[in-house]
């Protein structure tokens, strides 16, 4: 999926109908009417054009990201089949071959059984895979 521009693309003190807003953010103006109908998004105005504040629009998609946002512990890893923070199943871990840089770390979901990828500082392997156990 390519990355959409984010909040950064908008600007606080301006006001967007639901096409400039979607274009701005390079998305489908139904994206926008979604959020708006049914995500709490303020609109301004009851009928066409319906305008958004840049600042409404900013708080929304910032407060949505940070919904989003997983957060890993050491000895977690985010799967892309669950959307969340997983375990390795039974604690096997596979570190792929590389000398210098972050370690590429790899591992199996326990739930849905996808490989699951983490980057981790090589000073930092020895934390994350306290409890784990780790093949090179
Ligand atoms: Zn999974």
């Amino acid at each position: 999926m390519a990355r959409r521009p984010g909040w950064r693309a908008i600007k606080r003190h301006r006001s967007y109908t639901y096409e400039e807003a979607a274009r701005a953010l390079r998305t489908h103006k139904n994206t926008i009417a979604h959020w708006a109908k049914s995500r709490g998004l303020p609109v301004l105005t009851g009928g066409k054009p319906h305008i958004i504040l840049g600042c409404d629009l900013i708080d929304f998609l910032r407060a949505r990201k940070e919904r989003h946002r997983v957060r890993l512990k050491p000895g977690e890893f985010y799967c892309f089949g669950c959307k969340t923070a997983r375990r390795s199943a039974e604690g096997l871990v596979e570190a792929l071959p590389g000398d210098t840089g972050p370690v590429n770390l790899r591992a199996i979901c326990p739930a849905c059984e996808q490989l699951m990828h983490r980057r981790v500082a090589r000073a930092r392997i020895g934390e994350f895979c306290a409890d784990l156990s780790l093949t090179v």
